[in-house]
């Protein structure tokens, strides 16, 4: 396994506290992520020292005391700030969210068996190397994810691991144990009672790892919990000569050939949501699904706010879906027509969820040769600056005034007749040529 490389400013913190007379590990996912041969995101401190000990410690440094009340106290470490936690167990959980209270230990083994998984129990630090209570490093090397202590109590505890655990068997790529992975299907109603932000950051999480699509494939009961819109598609029969998977098992398929980037992947995941209604089947018993794009923007819409998706990925999303089945611009004329409908960032976008798409098909491949037709005139279109959208014509409403167009309605219809006569070749992007247009347009 890889050594563990911390910064310099957590081997510090580890050893002002040590030098203090108190235990201090490194512990979580950094350690996790550092065995595994990843750059871990940020370092997570736990010591036995109470938070008003560790400012002590750290008195000459920065703190910054949110979190207090569950005993973190932030420290600026030559300008990295590291979250330092205080042993702790958590009290009850009456309600499958919140600890009840939070109560402070000495030993290193309780904080530990408060965790999720085994592989998130990992703690180290330099003079002991890693510690290891729970059987993590053999879980981490089986790459299998297996609840701490028995997972019925730990779901039960705390709803949010049951969405946590596929979200790290999707990032990871890891399996899960079975008895977590049996618990995790029977105890999914849980979820219901869980914060929706919580659940859009592990949602998102997951839908950009490695293995989504398999984990989905298993779990997808899971997700129904907090997105029931779902169920439909699982088994959706798409009888036509372009597809050879239920709608559920296509989606899958286009998820995988997607960057895994939030935006990209929320688009694949939720483009066909409005199949299932759609779907009519003809005397010859082929299914037709016209106008899903829209009753799929339509669906997915409300889903995202219920999520609570920011303003832009919510309107991002829902456009692209909307827009998902456009056909692809294999003409110079249709390049610019669609680029001055959606723009150039949903141009590019729209290849990349064709191409997905389409690799959910009967054919994987049968666009390629048009995706790289659209791709070239796209590199053409911008390379040559030739006009596709308003602000690119030679002229303007001011213009149009001046030779006696005043109205605005008319201003407006004149520009984009002229914007179509210039994407369609019919007249040169040029001022003295598009006035003459526009005269003749108006008079
Ligand atoms: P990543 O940061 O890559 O998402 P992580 O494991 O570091 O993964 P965090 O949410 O940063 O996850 O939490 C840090 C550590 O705190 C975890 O490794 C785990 O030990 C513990 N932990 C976090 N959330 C929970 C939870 N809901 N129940 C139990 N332990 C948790
Ligand atoms: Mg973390």
């Amino acid at each position: 396994m890889p050594e563990i490389k911390a910064p310099e400013q957590v081997k510090t913190a580890l050893r002002l506290l040590q030098e203090s007379g108190f235990e201090s590990y490194a512990v979580g996912g950094c350690v996790r992520d550092s065995l595994l041969g990843n750059a871990p995101d940020d370092w997570d401190i736990t010591t036995s020292a109470l938070p008003v000990e560790t400012e002590t410690v750290f008195q000459s440094y920065r703190l910054i005391e949110t979190g207090l009340q569950h005993g973190t106290v932030t420290v600026i470490l030559d300008g990295m700030p590291l979250e330092i936690t205080t042993f702790r167990v958590d009290g009850d959980y009456l309600d499958a969210r919140h600890p009840e209270s939070v109560t402070f230990t000495r030993s290193l083994r309780d904080d530990l068996a408060r965790r999720d998984f085994t592989v998130n129990t990992l703690c180290w630090n330099e003079t002991d190397g890693v510690v290891d209570l729970f059987g993590g490093t053999a879980d981490l090397q089986n790459r299998l994810l297996r609840a701490v202590g028995e997972p019925d109590k730990r779901f039960q505890e705390d709803a949010l691991r049951i969405l946590r655990g596929i979200r790290f068997a999707s990032v990871l790529g890891f399996t899960l144990e079975e008895a977590t992975a049996d618990s995790i299907l029977h105890n999914r109603q849980l979820l219901s009672a869980v914060a929706k932000e919580r659940i859009r950051v592990e949602f998102s999480k997951l839908l950009c790892g490695q293995n989504a699509a398999q984990v989905l494939e298993r779990f997808h009961e899971v997700v129904e919990v907090f997105i029931p819109e779902l169920r439909p598609l699982v088994g959706c029969p798409q009888n036509t000569k372009y597809h050879c998977f239920d709608v559920f098992h296509h989606t899958l398929a286009a998820l995988e050939n997607i960057p895994p980037l939030e935006i990209p992947r929320l688009c694949m995941f939720f483009h066909d949501f409005g199949k299932p209604a759609c779907r009519r089947t003809d005397a010859d018993g082929t299914d037709h699904f016209k106008g899903h794009e829209q009753k799929s923007a339509e669906i997915v819409e409300p889903i995202l706010r219920r999520l609570r998706y920011d303003k832009h990925t919510v309107k991002t999303v829902t456009e692209r879906i909307r827009i998902h089945d456009t056909k692809s611009a294999v003409t110079k004329v249709r390049a610019k027509k669609l680029l001055s409908e959606i723009g150039a960032e949903n141009y590019r976008a729209l290849m990349d969820i064709k191409r997905a798409d389409c690799r959910g098909k009967a054919d994987p491949h049968a666009i390629d040769e048009k995706l790289q037709k659209m791709d070239a005139l796209l590199t053409e279109i911008l390379e040559n600056g030739e006009c596709y959208a308003r602000k690119q014509l030679s002229v303007n409403g001011n213009d149009l005034k001046a030779i006696g167009i005043t109205d605005g309605k008319a201003i407006h219809d004149v520009l984009d007749a002229l914007l179509l006569a210039v994407i369609e070749e019919r007249c040169p992007n040029e001022k003295t040529a598009l006035l003459e247009y526009a005269k003749y347009l108006s008079f």
